[in-house]
């Protein structure tokens, strides 16, 4: 299935704005250090088929990054 993870039709500019101001991108610079581990993230569900980001509204890829990335606590 083809990712549309980078959709953000119907977003609020504010939105996509917060993201923009965190440096969000779709795939990481930072090898070891994507949403997907980041504890900021929020999976996907049966819902909503991209992951999130508690920080802004949209989607983000398991492969994103921003400057806020936060290792994961157990
Ligand atoms: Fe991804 Fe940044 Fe959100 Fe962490 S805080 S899930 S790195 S967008």
């Amino acid at each position: 299935e083809i990712s549309s993870c980078d959709d953000l039709t119907g977003l609020p500019q504010e939105e996509i704005d917060k993201r923009n101001s965190l440096g969000y991108v779709e795939t990481t610079p930072i090898r070891e250090s994507t949403c997907d581990n980041c504890q900021l993230y929020l999976p996907p569900t049966a819902k909503r088929k991209c992951g999130g980001c508690q920080l802004f509204k949209g989607p983000v890829t398991e492969e994103g990054y921003c400057t806020y990335w936060a290792p994961q606590t157990d």
